[in-house]
């Protein structure tokens, strides 16, 4: 059986879905391995590299003809056009947001897996988390923009000069991003507080060195497979307004908050923004085109506000980090292609809880339960 590597083509994308460590362990377990030309460029992998661990260079047509094709994002219409029936396409897909590409798969015979879409509280999927180890590294990037962006320490300082007090840093949803966030800014030396709407993740941030906030006007918001339920109208203002009071008396907010397939709720509002004093720094790990957790941020962008609060839209993180972010997607990716493979093909059982969790489309259709209304064959 063929596996094969394409390059990414998404703007701004670095990363790689295979580095040849992985190539060697794919190669042990009976697989061959192609990768196209310069897939691994951006992310400092060089073609030498994946050749000397066993792959096969090859253009991108002949990687697109392989059994199982494996990405990190979505492919484009250029390569959608390029996959056959009874194909493999294992990515981070995104099926909740973008179930039209979900359709042109179905469409196109394609069976789709998404990462994206692991059942991540079974603990055998840990290795296969690819949510997990990406937002691992935003969460620690994160707070390195925020400390570069601030125009004070992060640390105390006690100087010739003066002392300079630590940076109070607030981080608004400690999933694992967050929790990422929150332990770099204190081995920044920041003091740190945090704040989730699942009460639960409490002490894991004060594991990490966070004062935990609670708020007194919105009750627990816990919804199912460990993620946040969208908030009601009513507790979304609520939430809003007695957050603002806290984020007025910090330096620096990192937003992390997500609700899957949602639009990222909207925590940091213009009335917060005007109540921040000029010199404030807010990195929003939501940001994306349809808004993210801070009025006015712009992904990919920063941008300044009239009363001097510099707000980083901080989309695509990973991806700046790319050698660190490829070579745990890699090993993300191949735990889950290894459990899927019985005497050198694969093995889709569709009862399986973990692959029924993946498995976007087959067959011809869309089989994901979360997209069981998107599944209409077309005219
Ligand atoms: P996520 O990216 O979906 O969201 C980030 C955080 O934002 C979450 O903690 C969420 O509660 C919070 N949030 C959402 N709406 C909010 C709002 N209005 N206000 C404040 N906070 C809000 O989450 P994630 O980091 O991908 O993972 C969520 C959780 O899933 C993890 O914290 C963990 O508990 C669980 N998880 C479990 C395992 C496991 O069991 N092995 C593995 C991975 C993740």
């Amino acid at each position: 059986m063929k596996v094969s590597v394409v390059k990414e083509t998404a703007p701004g994308e670095r990363r790689v879905a295979l580095v040849p460590e992985v190539v060697s362990k794919l190669r042990t377990a009976g697989l061959d391995v192609d990768v196209e030309a310069g897939a691994g460029d951006r992310s400092w992998f060089t073609d030498d590299g994946y050749a000397e661990a066993g792959a096969g260079i090859v253009s991108r047509s002949e990687a697109l003809a392989a059994d199982v094709v494996l990405m990190v994002g979505k492919p484009d219409a250029a390569t959608l056009v390029q996959l056959r029936s009874g194909q493999v396409l294992i990515g981070m897909l995104s099926p909740l947001t973008d179930p039209d590409l979900a359709q042109a798969l179905a469409t196109a015979g394609v069976t789709a897996i998404s990462l994206d879409m692991l059942p991540r509280t079974l603990p055998r999927a840990q290795p296969m988390d690819a949510l997990s180890s990406q937002a691992n590294i935003a969460g620690y990037k994160a707070a390195l923009i925020a400390a570069a962006e601030y125009g004070r320490f992060f640390p105390l300082l006690i100087t010739a000069a003066g002392t300079a007090r630590p940076a109070r840093v607030l981080v608004l949803g400690t999933g694992v991003a967050g929790l990422q966030a929150i332990g770099t800014a204190r081995r920044l030396g920041a003091v740190v507080s945090a704040y989730d709407v699942r009460p639960e993740t409490r002490s894991e941030a004060e594991s990490v060195g966070a004062t935990f906030i609670e708020l007194s006007t919105i009750g627990p918001a816990s919804g199912d497979g460990g993620y946040a339920r969208e908030l009601t109208e009513d507790e979304r203002l609520a939430q809003q307004q007695e957050l603002a009071g806290h984020i007025a008396r910090h330096d620096v907010v990192i937003t992390t908050a997500q609700v899957p397939g949602r639009r990222p709720p909207l925590l940091v509002t213009e009335d917060a923004l005007k109540a921040m004093p000029a010199g404030s720094v807010i990195v929003d790990m939501g940001a994306s085109p349809l808004g993210g957790n801070v009025a006015g941020s712009e992904p990919g962008q920063t941008v300044v506000t009239d009363n001097g609060v510099t707000i980083v839209g901080a989309a695509g993180l990973p991806s700046t980090m790319p050698t660190a972010a490829s070579a745990m997607y890699a090993r993300n990716i191949t735990a889950l292609l290894l459990s899927l493979i019985s005497d050198g093909a694969l093995a889709l059982d569709g009862d399986d809880e973990l692959l029924a969790g993946v498995i976007v489309t087959r067959d011809g259709a869309i089989v994901h339960p979360a997209l069981s209304h998107t599944n209409q064959p077309e005219a």
